[in-house]
């Protein structure tokens, strides 16, 4: 029977251990009454919602998924989900780290993340609906007029509305520029929005009174392409001035995709048909806001990529554990069995290592950048500000293409740890592959996050932001560098440092004379990039575990054991990498279209 237990020590470990996170939150005002208790109590109610509520909804919603009433045009989605919901906001849990100006309880972004990190584990379809209103929320909080605020924030905060992002259309999906929908002004100041969006998730559902369908439109006379994009708030029913629900607003929902994985997030098509929306931020400026919607899905997506990671590889070592098939190489591990655990075999435990290696490396990562976005919010100091902005906008591809690529790599792997019994449905084991697909795709397809890594947030500024990140890594490398214990550790981060700083100049070279050169080389070095960050992180995780392997705790001896396979069964892979990213654009460009 499929299992999850919150992974709170390993959150504590980051926590508390390798950030200090509350010591941090004691120079930001906002947080400085945050207590390691206070942390630890929201978390471990968060994991049992989370295990107890959500998680046993999980395979059974992928068995209803959503259904589209034809008739009343509404979606039903998987039994029980809209229950959990109610829990979900009875508990509070929108408001979490949301403001308190809204309605929010103003904690730590670091909090909200480990949050997310057990919903999506436990439920990557359910967490879909809650986690595209927060994204929405941000968006309005930053470029609403007050009165929207006025209007959406506190029901977005509480949960009673949803949110959604409507940005693809048939015919326009990577290139926004293309889109169609039209948005007609009105004498009140309105807008009627007329177009027909797809794919979009949880555009239509159940779950909630009303939905805030955040939408990208043209004006009249836009200009062509990104420059003539505006964004739109449409709520599925229209608001009147006291704030109760009016008449149905006519943005309907025309079918429900069937799709590989996470069938219980509804994916809808969406006809707008003349429906009144009210534009947000500037005329022609509505990418600029929707990014910020859209950054903060991409850190979403990678979350969804970590949760599936974690929840798969607890899985796949409960079933090695369990499951006896032939002797170990090297002699009978279980005399008292017929045959040994196939835990016992290299290549398993090799399979098994390689996910909790991305789980506890992804962790570690998705926990600091949450750290920098509540440094970044809640600091006084404009440099210190400008710096986490920095630091976050260069790992955001990072988060968003490393953690969901290593997501599909290691639910594939703890799929065949099931052997057969993985690939059919009863062990819960090929839902997990299914489902992770998705987060290499969508909010912008890994391809896209590599190219923006690449060419804007590394060599769009001269590689000023990756300087910085450097900087960091040699300092720690400068601290324990002497260190015997850590030489492991040490000696291939810097060497890797060195190599990314070699191949982003010569990258840079070669894109000055050929454009494409970033195209033919991003992908592999969006994933040299990842291990350095990973390397990173483990080495510091080790300094930790190794400080306190004396204190009898196996979480520490694990924890050395991880990074020491890490570094060499993982990391390796930056050899070939880096040598495909050099190969350069040539092999790629020079067969003839019509040699296809
Ligand atoms: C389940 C699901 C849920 C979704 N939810 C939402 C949602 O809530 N809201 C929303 O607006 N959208 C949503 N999407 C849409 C999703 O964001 C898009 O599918 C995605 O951005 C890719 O667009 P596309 O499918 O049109 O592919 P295309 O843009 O047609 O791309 C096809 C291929 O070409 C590649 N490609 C395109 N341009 C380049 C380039 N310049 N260089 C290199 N390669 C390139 C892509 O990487 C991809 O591999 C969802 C999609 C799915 C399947």
């Amino acid at each position: 029977m499929a299992q999850y237990v919150p992974p709170l020590r390993d959150m504590h470990f980051v926590l508390h251990e390798l950030l200090n996170v509350a010591d941090e939150f004691k120079r930001l005002p906002r947080h400085a009454e945050i207590d390691v208790d206070t942390i630890n109590a929201v978390l471990e109610e968060g994991g049992k919602f989370a295990a107890e509520v959500i998680f046993p909804l999980n395979i059974s919603g992928d068995g209803d998924g959503c259904m589209l009433d034809p008739a009343t045009r509404e979606v039903r989605t998987p039994k029980g989900f809209k229950q959990a919901y109610q829990q979900y906001v009875e508990g509070g849990w929108p408001a979490l780290s949301c403001d308190p100006d809204y309605g929010g309880q103003g904690l730590p972004v670091v909090i909200n993340q480990c949050f997310y990190e057990m919903l999506n584990s436990a439920n990557q379809a359910w967490t879909m609906y809650p986690g595209l209103s927060h994204g929405a929320y941000e968006c309005l909080r930053e470029h609403g007029t007050a009165e929207e605020k006025a209007i959406y924030l506190p029901k977005l905060v509480s949960g009673e509305w949803t949110g959604t992002m409507c940005l693809t259309e048939s015919h326009c999906g990577t290139d926004l520029g293309l889109l169609r929908t039209k948005a007609e002004p009105q004498a009140d100041g309105s807008y009627k929005l007329t177009g027909e969006k797809i794919f979009i998730s949880a555009g239509e559902h159940d779950l909630a009174a009303n939905i805030v369908h955040l939408v990208l439109a043209r004006l009249p006379e836009a200009p062509a392409g990104s420059k003539g994009i505006s964004l739109f708030v449409v709520p599925k029913f229209k608001v009147l001035h006291d704030g109760s629900l009016g008449e149905r607003n006519p943005v309907y929902c025309t079918a429900v995709e069937h799709k590989m994985g996470i069938h219980a997030s509804a994916t809808c098509q969406l006809s707008l048909e003349a429906a009144t929306g009210f534009l947000v931020g500037q005329p022609h400026k509505g990418l600029a806001a929707m990014f910020v919607m859209m950054n903060a899905a991409r850190l979403g997506v990678g979350n969804q990529g970590l949760g599936l990671t974690e929840v798969a590889y607890q899985n796949a070592v409960t079933y090695a554990r369990d499951r006896i098939q032939m002797r170990s190489l090297s002699g009978p591990k279980a005399a008292n069995q017929p045959a040994d655990p196939i835990i016992v075999h290299p290549d398993v435990r090799k399979m098994l290592l390689t996910a909790r290696a991305y789980a506890e490396g992804g962790r570690a990562l998705a926990i600091y950048i949450a750290l920098l976005i509540d440094k970044e919010l809640s600091t006084d100091d404009d440099e210190e500000r400008k710096a986490c902005a920095d630091e976050v906008a260069l790992l955001t591809p990072i988060v968003k293409a490393f953690l969901t690529d290593n997501a599909w790599i290691s639910t594939s792997h703890c799929m065949q740890v099931f052997g057969g019994h993985g690939y059919i449905k009863a062990t819960g084991a090929e839902q997990y592959v299914r489902d992770s697909r998705i987060n290499m795709i969508y909010e912008g397809t890994n391809t896209i996050q590599a190219l923006d890594l690449l060419g804007r947030k590394v060599l769009g500024d001269n590689g000023a932001k990756l300087k910085r990140f450097g900087r960091r890594i040699a300092e720690f490398v400068e601290e324990h560098g002497t260190d015997e214990a850590m030489q492991d550790f040490i000696n291939p981060l810097a060497d890797l440092g060195d190599k990314v700083t070699k191949l982003t100049a010569e990258l840079g070279m070669k894109a000055f004379g050929n454009a494409d050169e970033v195209g033919g080389a991003a992908v592999d070095y969006l994933r040299v990039c990842g291990h350095l960050v990973f390397a990173y992180f483990f080495a510091r995780m080790a300094r930790v575990a190794l400080d306190k392997k004396d204190s009898g705790d196996p979480f520490y001896a694990a924890k050395l054991h991880t990074a020491r396979f890490y570094f060499a069964k993982l990391l390796p892979e930056t050899a070939g990498l880096i040598r495909t990213a050099r190969a350069g654009v040539a092999p790629l460009m020079a067969m003839e279209e019509a040699l296809f």
